[in-house]
């Protein structure tokens, strides 16, 4: 990724200790900001590890927009076809359904037990239809 704002990393990794992701899964966001620099990252699964919580971007003591590269990052993975077998499951469940969640049995007796009853969504649908058409966003995850 060419970004001039990156190049003034100074790897202190104030990025990486503040990352929660980081603590339970084998995300280095200082590392992904290296590599990103002058190496392709857009197979690497650790860009999808991240939360966007922007702890990171807040904490950054040269101001990088860290949380937003790693976003920046991701679209470019997409763009290219490379999104991951289980968030492309979950992009078609959206596209289909409406909800990244899909209501099946199990998820009808969860929102049952908790008073939710079960979605009626097919306006809701129309419109996430367009929207994720309007963005190009259903041409991503085409066959
Ligand atoms: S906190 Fe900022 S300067 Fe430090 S390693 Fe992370 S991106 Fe680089
Ligand atoms: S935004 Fe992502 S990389 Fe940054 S601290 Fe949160 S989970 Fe970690």
């Amino acid at each position: 990724m060419k970004n001039s704002e990156i190049l003034t990393c100074i790897q202190c990794g104030t990025c990486h200790a503040s990352c929660p992701s980081g603590r339970y899964t084998s995300l280095n966001i200082r590392r992904i900001i290296r590599d990103s620099i002058n190496k392709d990252v857009s197979t690497d699964p650790e860009l999808w590890m991240c939360t966007t919580c922007y702890n990171c971007q807040e904490r950054c003591p040269r101001g990088i927009k860290v949380t937003d590269a790693i976003l920046t990052l991701r679209s470019e993975a997409a763009r290219g076809g490379k999104i991951l077998p289980a968030h492309m499951k979950i992009c078609r469940s959206l596209i289909e359904t409406g909800h990244a969640v899909p209501i099946d049995d199990k998820h009808r007796s969860i929102r049952e037990k908790l008073g939710l009853g079960i979605p009626t969504h097919r306006k809701a649908l129309d419109e996430v239809k367009i929207l994720l058409e309007s963005t190009k966003f259903n041409e991503l995850i085409e066959e």
